[in-house]
């Protein structure tokens, strides 16, 4: 296999013969020089390739150069004069795989608005900021595997169709087979009992309660995986299709839930910060200023707690800051949460105990008949960034619930066996991998952390 350009970064420069592969990403010409520099993506950095034009044959190619052209180049690995790299090729001979006609290449030396990027995602990775999304999303990825693996939790993957409508956590996407321009034509109600599952199905939109069953049985385990929601809003930390987190922990009470979220997001922002420095740095100085130094905060601070009535009296103090007006009961706003925890916490904050009205179903019921042992993770800029809680282990107090709030329990009885049968204390938390990296590059918009983004109206590519 070829070298890496990150490799070949790394290599001493004692007169090596290399090869290198990859994308121009610039080129600059003095009279006998000629400058390439060469990125292939394995990191932040390109390499250098020097040519001399009277030593050289490369000639003839190098004139018809230009950005996104793709090249192999061959020479002598050499201490860089030039600052900021320790290495570049000398180079001594040159292939062009593959030319990109400055004419139509959309992707010039000019900086493009990452609205303009989202309509050409196929190409966005080629540029610094996307390249370093990807990379980033990928160590990431594989932190979030350690952080759990080496813990205890077991790796579980909860189904992609559901025909439970897991908690009423948002709107969900029908999977149907059945042929809805028929069944227009006809006039007649859909029959489901006909269609492929004999029943609605639906794209699933958390797998938490199949990871509870799994982690009363096997004690901790997590799901990593794509998740769905119908969200009707525009808005830049909302996905129609994004991947999901969820931990769960049999024998683990709320206290236990808070410490994990905890102890994973501080593992995961300094994991980045060590493993990701250059794509980090380069964030940190192009795209939001400071955020480095707000992921060593969080990673190094301790995370406020704060319950959901005391947090409202906060709000409430300083109710002419909002829009919407906050009062007890109110599920809180992004403005809400972004100024307790930018404002009142100054730093992360874990809120708890939220009205039982404002939460799903299977949240445990405190002992004041009114608030659930919820918790949300803030953070500053973003705002909530876990979501999570410990589960109503009690049978009757469940069956109550749902009862009140209309559920058909037929459709939860596997869930309510949990309850029935060796029931034990259980917590555990949802957070959307794309809000993480969100988080660490600073990116304004969710759309633009994953690859493809699928939101209204947008399912291109
Ligand atoms: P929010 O209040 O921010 O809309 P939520 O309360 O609906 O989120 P939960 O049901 O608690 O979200 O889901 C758990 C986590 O999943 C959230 O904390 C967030 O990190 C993430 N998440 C939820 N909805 C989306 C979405 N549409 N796009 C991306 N991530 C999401
Ligand atoms: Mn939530």
């Amino acid at each position: 296999m070829r070298p890496l350009v990150k490799e070949i970064l790394a290599l001493s420069p004692e007169s090596q013969e290399v090869t290198v592969q990859g994308w121009v990403k610039t080129k600059r010409e003095t009279k006998n020089l000629v400058f390439l520099d060469v990125n292939d993506g394995s990191c932040f950095a390109g390499i250098q390739c020097t040519f001399n034009r009277l030593e050289t044959e490369a000639d003839p190619a190098l004139s018809g150069i230009s950005t996104g052209a793709s090249v192999k180049i061959w020479g002598r690995l050499v201490p860089s004069p030039a600052s900021g790299q320790a290495v570049e090729i000398a180079a001594a001979g040159m292939e062009v795989l593959g030319g990109a006609p400055p004419e139509s290449y959309p992707l010039q030396k000019k900086k493009h608005s990452f609205e303009f990027l989202r309509e050409i995602a196929h190409l966005r990775a080629r540029t610094n900021t996307f390249a370093a999304i990807a990379r980033v999303r990928s160590r990431m990825a594989m932190a979030v595997h350690e952080f759990f693996q080496s813990r205890g939790f077991f790796y579980i993957n909860t189904p992609i169709i559901t025909a439970s409508d897991a908690e009423g956590a948002g709107a969900m996407f029908q999977v149907s087979t059945l042929d809805t321009e028929a069944l227009l034509k006809s006039g007649k109600a859909p029959d489901y009992t006909k269609d492929f599952f004999g029943k609605r199905a639906y794209l699933t939109v958390s797998g938490q309660l199949e990871a509870e069953t799994y982690a009363c049985a096997v004690g901790r385990v997590y799901t990593f995986g794509p998740t769905f929601r119908a969200e009707n809003s525009n808005t830049v930390r909302h996905l129609a299709e994004f991947w999901m987190i969820e931990p769960e922990m049999a024998f683990a009470r709320l206290e236990d839930n808070m410490d994990l979220a905890e102890d994973f997001l501080k593992f995961i922002f300094k994991t980045a910060l060590h493993d990701c420095e250059s794509d980090l740095k380069f964030f940190d100085e192009r795209i939001e200023h400071g955020i480095r130094d707000v992921l060593i905060s969080v990673a190094e601070s301790r995370f406020s707690r704060i319950s959901y009535t005391d947090a409202v009296r906060e709000l409430e103090k300083n109710a002419g800051a909002f829009e919407f007006k906050p009062y007890w009961g109110c599920d809180l706003q992004s403005e809400h949460e972004r100024f307790l925890t930018e404002k009142v916490a100054e730093g992360p904050v874990i809120v708890t105990d939220y009205p039982k009205d404002i939460k799903a179903f299977y949240m445990k019921l405190n002992d004041d008949g009114k608030t659930v042992g919820a918790m949300d993770v803030l953070v500053p800029r973003l705002g909530e960034i876990i979501g999570g809680s410990e589960r109503e282990n009690d049978l009757s107090r469940l069956e109550e619930r749902m009862r009140s709030l209309n559920m058909e329990s037929d459709h939860y009885e596997w869930y309510l066996d949990l309850r029935r049968y060796g029931t034990v204390p259980h917590a555990g938390f949802g957070l959307g991998f794309e809000r993480l990296i969100q988080y660490i590059t600073g990116m304004a918009n969710i759309r633009d952390v994953i690859p493809y983004p699928r939101a209204v109206g947008q399912a291109e590519f």
